[in-house]
């Protein structure tokens, strides 16, 4: 755990959508409710849910690429939420958005040059000869030929338009990189190669990511630390490695367990699934929002709302029985091949583990 001010925070951000009266009426929509996180410098940080959780929605509040209903987020220390117009506009060279869909993010009229360069030519003051260097530069470092700067989006397949993107977002030198399921709209075959692109280059130019995705394969590899979403709040947060092996929050718990076992014979997560639907966002259960799908919930859980409490090792969890649960993750179980970097982490957990089980009374 680092002792640095965290790089980005928010503070009880929320989101509604709707409620408004005359002709805006409509139901209000809880995409966000009070969520206060932080994100060090330096890590990967990863935010996992169901589709409609409300993770996209928090992405674009971290960017202030949409107005908070109430609340703060906090960049670098300053408020992005009180900054004027002009101020947002300077500190977005730092700050930069992948999109999930290379295919719509990009201007179809546009050639890739002038794709790359429009970062560069809003963000910095170089010449047209040093923006034709700096492009080619990044053409390199995203694994594309410089040669390829003068085709269109539609002559490249999804994987190389989802580097164009990346070029385009590394263009104006940023600090932050948020990436809302960046490799989800790709064939599987390339998603590895884009999760390892960005893997490398967060090392290259000591960035600090943010992936929103709801493909725990895809967090395992990628992340540093997680936060759990259910119909817009954070239930559980922990580093990547314990959050695997002893999952504290019942709907963690169910995520991982139903993630597919590829082994011959391997008994099919069928019987682990999550039973009935995310609720209605316009309407969320009161106490915890989890109780109408969880197989622990009690009286209480109908009527109290859990908040994150501390459950140490770095991790914090919303469930009034987190304790006094039994924990499945991942252990012993088949699951999907690691990276070397994964192994690693995973390999550094266990020994951490084992030198606490040691010392413990
Ligand atoms: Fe389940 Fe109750 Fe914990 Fe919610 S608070 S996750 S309903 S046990």
């Amino acid at each position: 755990m680092t002792a640095e001010a965290p790089i980005l925070e928010t503070r009880d951000i929320v989101k509604h959508f709707g409620g408004g009266t005359g002709l805006a009426a409509g139901p209000l929509v809880h995409a966000v409710d009070p969520i206060s996180l932080s994100v060090n410098r330096g890590e990967t940080f990863a935010i996992v849910g169901e589709s409609g959780c409300g993770k996209s929605t928090l992405a674009r509040l971290l960017l202030r690429l949409i107005e908070p209903t109430s609340g703060q987020v906090y960049y670098e220390g300053q408020d992005l939420t009180a900054l004027t117009p002009t101020q947002m506009r300077k500190l977005r060279a730092e700050m930069q958005f992948i999109f999930q869909d290379p295919f719509s993010s990009l201007n179809p009229r546009m050639k890739v040059r002038t794709l790359v360069e429009e970062p560069l030519l809003v963000h910095t003051r170089l010449s047209a000869r040093e923006r034709r260097t700096r492009v080619d530069e990044l053409l390199r470092q995203v694994g594309l030929r410089p040669e390829y700067a003068d085709r269109y989006p539609h002559e490249f397949s999804g994987g190389q338009r989802q580097r164009i993107g990346i070029a385009r977002a590394l263009a104006s030198g940023p600090k932050l990189l948020i990436g809302d399921e960046p490799v989800s709209a790709l064939d599987v075959s390339v998603r590895a190669q884009i999760i390892n692109l960005l893997d490398e280059l967060k090392g290259a130019f000591g960035l600090t990511l943010v992936i929103i995705s709801h493909d725990l394969a895809v967090i395992r590899h990628m992340s540093d630390r997680v936060a759990v979403m259910y119909l817009g709040q954070i239930v559980e947060t922990a580093p990547v490695e314990s959050l695997f092996e002893r999952p504290l929050h019942p709907y963690t718990q169910a995520l991982i367990q139903a993630i597919p076992v590829p082994a011959p014979g391997a008994r099919d997560p069928g019987d682990r699934k999550l039973r009935g639907d995310i609720p209605s966002p316009v309407a969320p259960p009161p106490g915890c929002r989890f109780h109408t799908r969880c197989p622990h919930a009690v009286e209480i859980c109908h009527q109290k709302e859990p908040f994150l409490e501390a459950a140490g090792e770095g991790r914090f969890v919303a469930c009034h029985r987190w304790s006094e649960l039994p924990h499945r993750g991942l252990t012993g179980k088949v699951g999907a091949a690691l990276t070397p970097g994964a192994e690693r982490r995973f390999a550094l957990y266990r020994e951490r583990s084992a030198a606490d089980a040691g010392g413990s009374p």
